[in-house]
C-alpha cells in the first residue's frame, strides 16, 4: 500500500473510532475485556466489541470468512496506533487471540478453522492453554496427560496446571500424550476441548497478593472427537512450537506499555510526581529513565518486525524468544523506576505501581522462562554448545 493511501485509510480509522469508541474504552486504566461467555461486561465493553468485531477488526489481519477484516501488516498498524492516539483498550484480548488463532491459520483444517476462529473473533468464546503438568514445565516434552483412541473419539486423562484463568474459560487447547510409545516429542496432540464437556474441572490456586490468577485443570476420562485434534494426531509438537512464537512475542510485546503510568510516558510520569528540581538533582534516576525511553523505542521497532514476520508467517523461535526476554526485562525494570518515583503511595495496597512491580516478575516465567529462551537462542542463533 502507497504512502498516500495509508494515509487515507489512518484518517477513515481515526474518524470511525472517534465516532464509535464508547468513553469507557478510552480511560487511561480501562479494564482489559478477556471476552468469553462467563466475562461480566460493562456495557460499553460490549458495544465496543460488537462494534469492532462487525468490521473485523477484533482479529484485523485474519481473513474476512474467519472473522477477520484482511488488513495488511501495515494498515494492522495504523489501526494500533491510533486506537493508542485515542487511549482506547483493544476490544478483546485473550489467548485465542493472540496465540490458538494464529496457530489454527497455520494448522488447523479448513473445518477447524470455520468453526472456532470466528467466535475467537467476537469474543464469543474464552480459550486457555493446558500445556504445564505437575512434572512438565521447561520440560514440556516429557508430558503424561495422555488420549486414548476409542472409536472416533480420544478418552483424554490427566491434570494440568498454571492454566491461567481456566475456570473463567469456555474451550482449552491441550497437549496430550497419545502414543506413549513413540519418541518423547513425537507421541503428542494439540487437541481442542470443550470446558463444559464431563469430566473436565479446575480448581484455583490462590497466589500469595490474594489473587486466584491460575488453576490446576482435571481430565478424568473426557471424551473429546478426534476432529478436534490439530495438526494430526501425534504430531502437536509443531503446532504447541508455533503457538509458543505466538505466546512469547505477546508477553514480549506487552513489556512496551505499562497499565501503570496510563497514557503517560515514564519521562511525563516522573516530572509530574517528583518535579523537575528533584528530577534534576537526582542524575542516576535521570539515566535510568533515559536508558527506559531508548529500550521502549527500540521495543517498538522490534514489535513493528515481529508483526511482519508473523504475517509473512517467518516468525522464528529465536525472534520471539528475544522479544520476550527484552520486553518483559525491559517491564521489569521499568517497574521498578515507577515505584521507586512513587515512592510511600507507591507502595500502597491496591496501588498499580507496586501491583506492576509484583505482577511483571510472573511474566518472566509464563510461556517459558528467561533461561529457557537464552537456552533457544544459545543453541539454534549463536550455535554454542550445550551444557
Ligand atoms: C504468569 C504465568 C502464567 C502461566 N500461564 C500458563 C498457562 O496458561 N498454561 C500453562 O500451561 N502454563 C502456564 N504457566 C506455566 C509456565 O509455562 C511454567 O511455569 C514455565 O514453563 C516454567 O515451568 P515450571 O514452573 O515447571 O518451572 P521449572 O521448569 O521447574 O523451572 C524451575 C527453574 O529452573 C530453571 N530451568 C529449568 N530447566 C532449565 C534448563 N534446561 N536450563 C536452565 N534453567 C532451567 C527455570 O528457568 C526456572 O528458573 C504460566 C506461568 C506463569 C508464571
Amino acid at each position: 500500500m502507497s504512502d498516500p493511501e495509508l494515509q487515507t485509510f489512518r484518517a477513515e480509522v481515526r474518524a470511525w473510532l472517534e465516532a464509535n469508541a464508547p468513553p469507557e474504552i478510552r480511560q487511561p486504566h480501562a479494564e482489559t475485556c478477556f471476552a468469553g461467555r462467563r466475562w461480566p461486561y460493562s456495557a460499553d465493553q460490549r458495544l465496543w466489541l460488537d462494534r469492532m468485531s462487525a468490521r473485523g477488526w477484533t482479529t484485523p489481519t485474519w481473513p474476512r470468512e474467519y472473522g477477520g477484516a484482511e488488513l495488511s501488516p501495515q494498515q494492522a498498524h495504523v489501526l494500533d496506533q491510533e486506537l493508542a492516539r485515542l487511549g482506547a483498550r483493544k476490544p478483546v484480548e485473550n489467548q485465542g487471540v493472540w496465540m490458538l488463532g494464529p496457530a489454527l491459520l497455520e494448522y488447523g483444517d479448513e473445518e477447524q478453522k470455520r468453526r472456532h476462529l470466528p467466535p475467537i473473533s467476537s469474543g464469543e468464546l474464552r480459550w486457555c492453554q493446558g500445556y504445564s503438568e505437575p512434572g512438565a514445565g521447561s520440560d514440556l516434552a516429557s508430558l503424561q496427560c495422555r488420549g486414548v483412541q476409542d472409536g472416533d473419539d480420544l478418552i483424554i486423562t490427566g491434570s494440568k496446571i498454571w492454566t491461567s484463568h481456566a475456570d473463567q474459560c469456555d474451550w482449552i487447547f491441550a497437549l496430550v500424550r497419545t502414543e506413549p510409545d513413540a519418541p518423547q516429542h513425537s507421541g503428542i496432540s494439540f487437541v481442542l476441548i470443550d470446558m463444559s464437556l464431563p469430566g473436565v474441572s479446575t480448581r484455583p490456586i490462590r497466589l500469595l497478593n490474594g489473587e486466584r490468577h491460575f488453576c490446576q485443570t482435571f481430565f478424568d476420562e473426557v471424551r473429546v472427537p478426534l476432529t478436534n485434534v490439530v495438526g494430526g494426531r501425534g504430531r502437536g509438537w509443531s503446532v504447541a512450537k508455533y503457538l509458543l512464537q505466538h505466546e512469547r512475542s505477546q508477553i514480549g510485546g506487552a513489556g512496551g506499555a505499562s497499565r501503570a503510568l496510563g497514557n503517560e510516558t515514564l519521562v511525563q510520569y516522573a516530572r509530574r510526581l517528583l518535579g523537575d528540581e528533584a528530577l534534576a538533582a537526582d542524575p542516576r534516576l535521570r539515566q535510568d529513565i533515559i536508558d527506559e525511553q531508548i529500550d521502549s523505542w527500540a521495543l517498538e521497532i522490534w514489535m513493528e518486525r515481529t508483526r511482519d514476520l508473523a504475517v509473512a508467517r517467518q516468525l522464528s523461535s529465536t525472534a520471539s524468544s528475544g522479544l520476550k526476554v527484552f520486553g518483559t526485562e525491559l517491564a521489569k525494570r521499568r517497574s521498578e523506576i515507577v515505584l521507586a518515583v512513587a515512592g510511600d503511595d507507591g507502595l500502597e495496597a491496591g496501588a498499580r505501581a507496586s501491583h506492576a512491580w509484583l505482577g511483571w516478575p510472573m511474566s518472566t516465567v509464563g510461556g517459558g522462562t528467561t533461561e529457557i529462551q537464552l537456552n533457544i537462542i544459545a543453541k539454534r542463533e549463536l550455535g554454542l554448545p550445550q551444557g
